[in-house]
């Protein structure tokens, strides 16, 4: 069986009898090295008491005495001088006592045949029931010589007790092997359910909870791959979501340039639309690129390993160039900007920070009428640098500040005016900043203004 509970089944039996062999054993060598000893010497003396009886009380019938020994429980073999054997209780299954050991105790000599007895088998001397597994002691009786030999009748001496112990133990092995079965069972239960989840959870099915109400490991497992199943099924709306955001992002602007190039098409059309209409296609194609330029930034952020080239260099500097780099914008819009900048030096990667300053600039510009006001401030702290940009424009409504940083997130502010955007720029923003060990802070007021502040750890 490959199963779990097949081999959980196996391995306990097999536990089972290999833990019998080995108490078996382990019983063998203790009955080889101490019991065969005491055992001898014990029935020894048992059968020097029935020599000296039979030699000190001379009972007149010697056939009836051995025969009333033999129905006790014990078997008994005798030999006189002339060599003429007689059995006494039910017969060994082996006779095979050496002549030389019944000339030993004709002799007068003790025969310790149990002590010395060796046993091929693992099986106990202590059952085997041969006429060689025996004392032998000499008697004498009406002035003749006999050797006695004998043994416990073992049958005989299994009494009902012993078959109550063996049935007690018969009984115990198969109770604890169904009640191990039966907690397999439970063991193995929220296992199989656990693997149906796994499967729905392949099947990309990440709906449904586990039914598993347990607090040891398993309970655990199973906790650990709910929250895993539902954080999957999030990632997979999300990605989803994601997908069907992008496709709109890039429909739209490919409806125009379709659109406005099939007008483009009639010849008859006037210079001046003509004109119009090639800066519209101009306009979004710059769109297009700068989408899939912003797409690519986020998909090398969201890589397992941080694309991150840290060095040290001067923020300072950094943020002067950006701002250089947008000045004409801010004289075509007729700001003023106000810049307090620190020297401060930080280590991160200054390709991704540029990404950040220049669309918290660009966002500052975009959302703030003509005329307006930004103000970037930069101060260094003993562990952490400060970077603000505030501005005095349109602001965002609260309502809106939690989800500002989620992709494609817009805030509509066609009450003013319609600014070309992608809803990106702010989640790049939150990205490298995370990925430096940094933080992005928001304040706004509708109308007013907003101050995003970006704080970053120097090291
Ligand atoms: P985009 O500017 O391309 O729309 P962003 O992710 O940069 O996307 O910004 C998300 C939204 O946050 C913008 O649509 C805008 O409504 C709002 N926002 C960002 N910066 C400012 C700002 N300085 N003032 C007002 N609104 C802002």
């Amino acid at each position: 069986m490959r199963s779990l509970y097949g081999k959980f089944l196996s391995f306990t039996t097999g536990i089972m009898m290999t833990s019998a062999v080995i108490a078996f054993l382990v019983v063998n060598t203790y009955y080889h090295q101490q019991l065969k000893g005491q055992n001898d010497a014990k029935n020894m003396n048992i059968a020097l008491a029935m020599a000296d009886y039979i030699e000190t009380e001379e009972p007149a019938d010697l056939e009836s005495y051995l025969r009333t020994q033999a129905a006790l429980g014990y078997k008994l073999f005798i030999v006189n001088d002339n060599r003429d054997a007689h059995m006494y209780g039910v017969p060994f299954r082996k006779e095979n006592l050496r002549i030389a050991s019944v000339d030993q105790v004709l002799d007068g000599q003790l025969y310790h045949g149990m002590r010395d007895l060796k046993t091929e088998t693992f099986m106990t001397g202590f059952f085997s029931d041969e006429l060689a597994n025996t004392v032998g002691v000499p008697f004498t009786y009406n002035g003749k010589t006999y050797a006695l030999f004998m043994r416990p009748d073992i049958k005989m001496l299994f009494t009902e007790v012993h078959f109550l112990l063996g049935g007690m133990v018969v009984v115990m092995a198969i109770v604890s092997l169904l009640s191990m079965l039966i907690v397999a069972k439970k063991l193995i239960e929220p296992i199989t359910k656990l693997t149906a989840a796994a499967k729905r959870v392949g099947e990309e099915k990440f709906t449904g909870t586990l039914d598993i109400n347990r607090r040891d490991e398993i309970g655990q497992l199973a906790q650990s791959f709910q929250r895993m199943t539902e954080k999957l099924g999030e990632n997979d709306r999300m990605r989803k979501e994601f997908i069907s955001d992008v496709s709109h992002d890039f429909q739209s602007p490919l409806l125009n340039i379709k659109g406005y190039a099939n007008l483009l098409m009639d010849s008859e059309l006037p210079e001046q639309e003509r004109k119009n209409y090639a800066k519209v296609i101009q306009s979004e194609t710059e769109r297009l690129s700068s989408l899939t330029k912003q797409l690519l930034l986020l998909t090398s952020l969201d890589q397992l390993e941080s694309p991150l080239k840290p060095i040290n260099f001067r923020l300072d500097e950094q943020l002067k160039e950006v701002i250089r780099k947008q000045r004409w914008l801010l004289e075509e819009k007729q700001m003023s900007l106000v810049m307090e900048l620190d020297e401060v030096s930080i280590t991160g990667d200054p390709s991704f920070l540029e990404k950040v300053w220049e669309n918290l600039l660009s966002n500052a510009l975009k959302y703030t009428e003509m005329g307006g006001e930004i103000d970037i401030r930069l101060s260094g702290g003993i562990d952490d640098v400060k970077i603000a940009v505030r501005d005095n424009g349109a602001g965002i409504a609260t309502e809106h500040l939690s989800r500002l940083f989620d992709r494609f997130y817009r805030v509509d502010h066609s009450r003013t005016h319609e600014v070309e955007g992608t809803g990106l720029g702010l989640s790049i923003v939150d990205q490298v900043v995370k990925l430096h060990g940094g933080r992005v802070e928001i304040a706004s007021v509708e109308g007013e203004g907003t101050t995003f502040t970006v704080i970053l750890p120097k090291l």
